[in-house]
């Protein structure tokens, strides 16, 4: 460790990253006395990695097998490599990974990268690399986005995000800063993280539990610049908090989490909405979106920055015009508090209510593991290569749900539940 990385790291509280360590492991994971355990991390975490390793041996852990991606040697390929390698990915590396969880090796994944890493390399190169990397991927994601085994994703405060969150800031400023609200957001800035984990999840299903008892055919969103009508899916159910994976153990996917969400019906969402909150998408920010949606399709979309990129993205493929989440989340939230855009997905995600564009989650429908692709997409679940969130809560957004009869009943009012 240098000179300069120690002082750095000396910036984030070990206590607390000592317990958001323990976190992932009893909470995120549950991870199984005997059980291995594979986890992924930007070198910049390696505080972490090395208190997570510490906890899941502890813990019982079998194996725990740390696997590395560092910023500066990301960069180098683009600024060095010979350009006929860009539609290659690590293929072996992938089947590797799928293999483990074939073999009941749990999975966690420590986020930190600078979100803007590639913004000034050469879109095309970003592009085949990118999708070399998903489809080589693909049979390891299926994996985990099926809940094979339990797996989690909590966040450390790299130096070189921090600098995106707090631009003003010295580099050890932001870092503090951005551990602060990364600890706060992930609970664990209190005594008895664990317990106070288990309260959150009570919670949470108390939410999924209503709302799958209401069976709501539709939501309804109201406010300024919104009128919005969401089908929901034949046979959704509502998921939020901690969930139940294929090999029986209970885990926390993500760290945090403020959702409650579910599958809305591909072909019936009608209305008008605008974004409360920008979107980073691969190193460009997307704000002021405004869309109008006819029979499930965006048929006009309009953003005050980045509208090129957000038609890009629409014309991914026929199912990125259509909606695959649909995700309640009080402005209360502690994320929301802290006023802070973070540039990642884990995070925004959980500040205000949300819908996503593209791929739909089959673990949200009732019985969603035993259906088929055909039985999903008759269901009303959408399909597609990508997956984006973007924000539509704030403090004047009312939703009611709409039972089939049209009798409708209130769900939140000016942002919180009702
Ligand atoms: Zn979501
Ligand atoms: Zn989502």
């Amino acid at each position: 460790m240098t000179v300069h990385e120690r002082n750095i790291s000396a910036s984030i509280d070990p206590v607390k990253l000592d317990r958001l360590a323990e976190v992932a492991i009893k909470v995120g994971l549950q991870l199984k006395p005997g059980q291995d355990l594979l986890l992924t991390a930007p070198t910049a975490a390696l505080p972490l990695v090395r208190k997570v390793a510490e906890h899941a041996y502890r813990a019982g852990a079998g194996l725990v097998t740390p696997i590395l991606t560092d910023e500066a040697v990301t960069l180098s390929r683009y600024r060095f490599a010979q350009s006929d390698g860009f539609d290659r990915a690590a293929g072996w590396l992938y089947e590797g990974m799928s293999k483990a969880f074939a073999a009941n090796t749990a999975r966690l994944a420590i986020v930190g990268d600078n979100p803007m890493l590639l913004a000034g390399e050469d879109p095309i190169k970003v592009a085949r690399a990118s999708k070399a990397n998903s489809i080589a991927y693909q049979p390891a994601l299926e994996r985990i986005v099926n809940f094979d085994i339990n797996w989690n994703i909590i966040a450390y405060p790299s130096p070189s995000w921090a600098k995106q969150v707090f631009p003003e800031d010295e580099e050890h400023v932001a870092v503090a800063k951005l551990a602060d609200a990364i600890f706060a957001a992930s609970r664990v800035d209190n005594d008895d993280a664990v317990a106070s984990w288990q309260k959150h999840n009570a919670r949470l299903r108390s939410r999924t539990e209503w709302l799958n008892a209401q069976r709501f055919s539709a939501l309804h969103y109201s406010g300024p610049g919104v009128d919005l009508t969401v089908g929901l899916a034949d046979g959704h159910e509502w998921q939020g908090g901690a969930s139940t994976a294929k090999n029986g153990i209970t885990c926390n996917a993500n760290i945090p989490t403020e959702e409650v969400f579910t599958t809305p019906h591909a072909r019936r969402v009608d209305g008008h909405v605008v974004s409360t909150k920008p979107l980073s998408y691969q190193g460009s920010l997307i704000d002021g979106i405004a869309v109008k949606f006819e029979q499930g399709r965006i048929v006009e979309a309009k953003a005050s920055r980045g509208e090129e990129v957000l038609n890009k993205v629409l014309d991914t493929d026929e199912g990125a015009r259509r909606l695959g989440e649909v995700a309640l989340v009080p402005h209360s939230s502690p994320i929301s508090k802290s006023g802070l855009l973070f540039f990642n997905t884990l995070f925004d995600e959980n500040a205000a209510c949300h819908i996503a564009l593209g791929q739909c989650y089959s673990k949200c429908f009732v019985d969603g593991g035993e259906l088929t692709p055909e039985q999903i997409a008759a269901q009303g679940g959408n399909k597609s290569l990508i997956h984006i969130d973007w924000m539509i809560g704030s403090d004047k957004i009312d939703i009611d749900g709409v039972h089939a009869d049209g009798r409708r009943v209130p769900v939140f009012r000016k942002g919180e539940w009702a």
